[in-house]
């Protein structure tokens, strides 16, 4: 099933314990729709500067990402710099440069209009919204990232968008900065009035939590010795979620647990190495060798 996401292309900068790297290709969308290719086609919309070459162009060839809806104009493309703690938990973003993003109007090629599952990755809420509108029928599923950036710069906007999608995806710090709750099942249910039915929390290396009118349901994170640059690790794990969901075709609450598994496997793998060079490598045998894992990881008897 179609799989439409809009989001951040971008250049990093990254500093971890393990290394840096002063310019690699990232961005919220771009990490997103690698992982969501290994389930299902997926049709991109955001924007580029003459900066990005189409040697960058290659991570999206030989998987079924549709790039007709990243748009080129001359300029610099969305620049991003951040810095990891010793344990990897914590991370200070030292530069947000818009370039191009600043005056972008998301335009949908026809054939994304019809988008069943739609993910808006974290980006202004007002080109999310945006691009909301251009969806013919109420999708499926339509699900949302933002960061404290967008909560602190744009909350009203991001009020007025919330409105409109079934799920929200952030972390632990999000969520209570979003409800100003500390607890997150208080929180997920102010989100509830804001819109989302279910709030998927992304907790890092404790893994995520899933809550909705059924209930809590909560995966964890891989265990990993060697975990080397977490940039990325949601907009995989939001790949992976809903990458399995559009193939699963369904929102039943087998399919979402399923789901959440999957987001955790794709998140899990993007650690391993900085920015997007494992997942370059990354093929299906590994992620269903690695669900299985997360299978035996969580079984037990009562
Ligand atoms: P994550 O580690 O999942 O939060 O995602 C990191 C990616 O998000 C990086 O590759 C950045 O280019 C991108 N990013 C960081 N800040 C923003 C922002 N304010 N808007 C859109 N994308 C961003």
């Amino acid at each position: 099933m179609s799989l439409l996401v809009v989001g951040s292309v971008a250049f990093d900068a990254l500093e971890s314990p393990y290394g840096k790297v002063d310019r690699t290709l990232g961005g919220a969308a771009t990490y997103f729709s690698v992982a969501a290719s290994f389930f299902t086609p997926v049709n991109l919309v955001g924007i580029v500067g003459d900066d990005f070459t189409e040697k960058d162009a290659a991570i999206f060839r030989g998987r079924h990402i549709d790039v007709e809806g990243l748009e080129r104009v001359p300029g610099k493309s969305f620049f991003w710099a951040g810095k990891y703690s010793e344990n990897l938990n914590e991370r200070v973003t030292l530069a947000t440069e818009l370039n191009v993003f600043a005056d972008f109007k998301p335009r949908l090629p026809e054939r994304y209009r019809a988008s069943k599952y739609v993910f808006l990755a974290n980006i202004a809420p007002d080109l999310q919204r945006d691009v909301l509108q251009q969806v013919t029928k109420r999708p499926k599923i339509a699900a949302l990232d933002t960061m404290n950036y967008w909560i602190e710069r744009s909350n009203a906007d991001l009020r007025e968008t919330l409105r409109h999608v079934d799920i929200l995806m952030i972390n632990d710090i999000e969520t209570r900065q979003l409800s100003n709750e500390h607890n997150l099942l208080r929180a997920a249910r102010h989100i509830f009035k804001m819109g989302p039915s279910t709030l998927i929390v992304k907790r890092g290396e404790y893994g995520a939590m899933m809550v909705d009118a059924r209930g809590v349901f909560c995966v964890p994170a891989f265990p990993l010795e060697e975990p080397h640059d977490p940039t990325g690790a949601g907009d995989c794990f939001a790949g992976g979620f809903m990458g399995y969901l559009a193939s699963a075709g369904n929102r039943g609450d087998a399919s979402l647990r399923r789901a959440m598994v999957y987001g955790s496997v794709l998140g899990s793998f993007c650690v391993e190495k900085f920015g997007l060079d494992r997942l370059r490598t990354l093929k299906r045998s590994e992620i269903h060798g690695r669900a299985r894992h997360f299978a035996k990881l969580t079984q037990f008897k009562l």
